[in-house]
């Protein structure tokens, strides 16, 4: 297949011009928007090449062939430059030393050879080529940094369309390296200036999107995080635990499993706040988080259930092996007082386990209520332990564990 140059030029710069706008739109008062201009302007920097790649073709010019080039490597610059404020490495201080070299040097690489080797074809494309891949190389490294988080679809897509860029490129570079085409004008090398204009219109296409998509699904991860995270100690928050009971509850009695349910509450958490200040109170909440979550099993689940409340949920596990766990608990938070400047602020907790085997007569409600209630007995009892609920009570013809007629938070 052979296409006609110019046109394929043309097509590739108004999409890339047409996905500049339409990223730059999407920037507009965004969150991601620094990453979102810049990955836009790289875009303004890929058509204005292919700008100068057309006038080339009519208007034979070494400028030219410099200034489109140039204007490539810009682009792949400015992709990298966004990548990594995407991903908010740089955050702090700005791209650091060795980042700032991968965005400038290859771009001063490209000026230097092409006019130094103008009039060698053959060298020229390989050398340009080899700098383009080097620059593609630096981006596909920021897109796979193992300290961001398990990569999305968007990221996905753009891996597949550099991948692909790459690969047009070194193919390139390989035919004039053997001497398959001699110059963009035989009939040999517009055919690979045809293979690399598709596959670059296909990855402008492509990158646009993925980048896009990216900034989308970190949004929607954000989203979710807001709407199931209690934002103060890291934990579900209420609606979250409340969700996985649920599902826990159900599977429990599908499958006959035991299921139990703890819920703490910090005992005389006011006189924290009252004695510390409001702040001290939550590095306190942050603490005692911790410690919890620090000792439970992989298929535990905690919330924030209430202000100085939390809900325990433990699958597979009887009412003997959550009364043993809670106790570790309580011992566990008692012994791990938190420090608040040059105090050492300790609180205790209360603990009420509500479990055993789920059958069809037990509900989400019953459970929690039955923990709330064994919980309560905690605290009359003197607080600082662990009560176990009366669980004949949650079933047909047993009496009903009512939550207590107490002020909750
Ligand atoms: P008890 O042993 O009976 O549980 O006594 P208590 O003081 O812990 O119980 P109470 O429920 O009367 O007080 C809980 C306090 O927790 C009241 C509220 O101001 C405080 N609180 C709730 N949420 C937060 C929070 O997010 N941060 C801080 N610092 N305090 C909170
Ligand atoms: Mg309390
Ligand atoms: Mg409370």
């Amino acid at each position: 297949m052979r296409l006609d140059v110019p046109t394929l030029f043309a097509v590739v710069t108004l999409v890339a011009l047409l996905m500049a706008g339409w990223v730059s739109f999407m920037a507009w008062g965004k969150p991601a928007r620094d990453a979102l201009w810049a990955w836009g302007l790289a875009l303004v920097a890929y058509a204005a090449s292919h700008v100068i790649f057309a006038v080339l073709n009519v208007v034979p010019s070494p400028s030219l062939v410099v200034a489109g080039n140039v204007a490539y490597g810009v682009a792949l610059s400015l992709m990298l430059l966004a990548m990594r404020r995407f991903d908010g490495l740089d955050a702090n201080a700005g791209p650091p030393v060795w980042v700032q070299l991968q965005l400038v040097l290859p771009v001063l690489a490209i000026v230097l050879l092409y006019t130094v080797l103008m009039e060698q074809y053959a060298a020229r494309v390989v050398a340009g080529s080899l700098v383009f891949s080097l620059q593609i190389g630096f981006i596909l490294r920021a897109l796979l940094d193992p300290r961001l988080p398990r990569p999305g679809r968007g990221r996905y897509i753009l891996l597949t369309a550099f991948f692909a860029l790459l690969s047009s490129l070194l193919l390139r570079a390989l035919a004039a390296a053997m001497g398959w085409m001699s110059s963009n004008n035989d009939e040999a090398g517009r055919l690979w200036l045809t293979m690399v204009f598709v596959v670059a219109l296909c990855a402008v296409i492509s990158i646009s999107l993925g980048f896009v998509y990216m900034t989308m699904e970190r949004a929607e991860q954000r989203n979710f995080e807001l709407a199931m995270k209690d934002m103060l100690t890291g934990l579900s928050n209420r609606r979250a635990i409340s969700d996985q009971l649920h599902m826990a509850v159900s599977r429990a009695q599908r499958q006959g499993q035991y299921l139990s349910v703890l819920m703490l509450d910090i005992d005389h958490f006011k006189r924290v706040n009252d004695g510390y200040g409001h702040q001290a109170g939550d590095a306190v909440l942050r603490g005692v988080a911790r410690t919890l979550q620090s000792r439970l099993r992989a298929q535990d689940q905690i919330g924030r259930f209430g202000g100085e409340e939390f809900l325990l949920m433990l699958p597979d596990t009887h009412l003997e092996g959550a009364t043993t766990l809670a106790e570790a608990l309580r011992q566990a938070v008692e012994a791990s007082p938190t420090q608040w400047g040059a105090h050492s602020i300790s609180v205790t907790i209360s603990i009420g386990v509500a479990g055993g085997v789920i059958s069809g007569a037990h509900t989400v409600d019953g459970l929690v209520a039955a923990a709330d209630a064994a919980m309560y007995r905690a605290k009359q009892g003197g607080r600082n332990r662990v009560e176990l609920a009366d669980m004949s009570s949650l079933l047909p013809g047993g009496q009903a564990a009512l939550p207590p007629a107490v002020p909750r938070d």
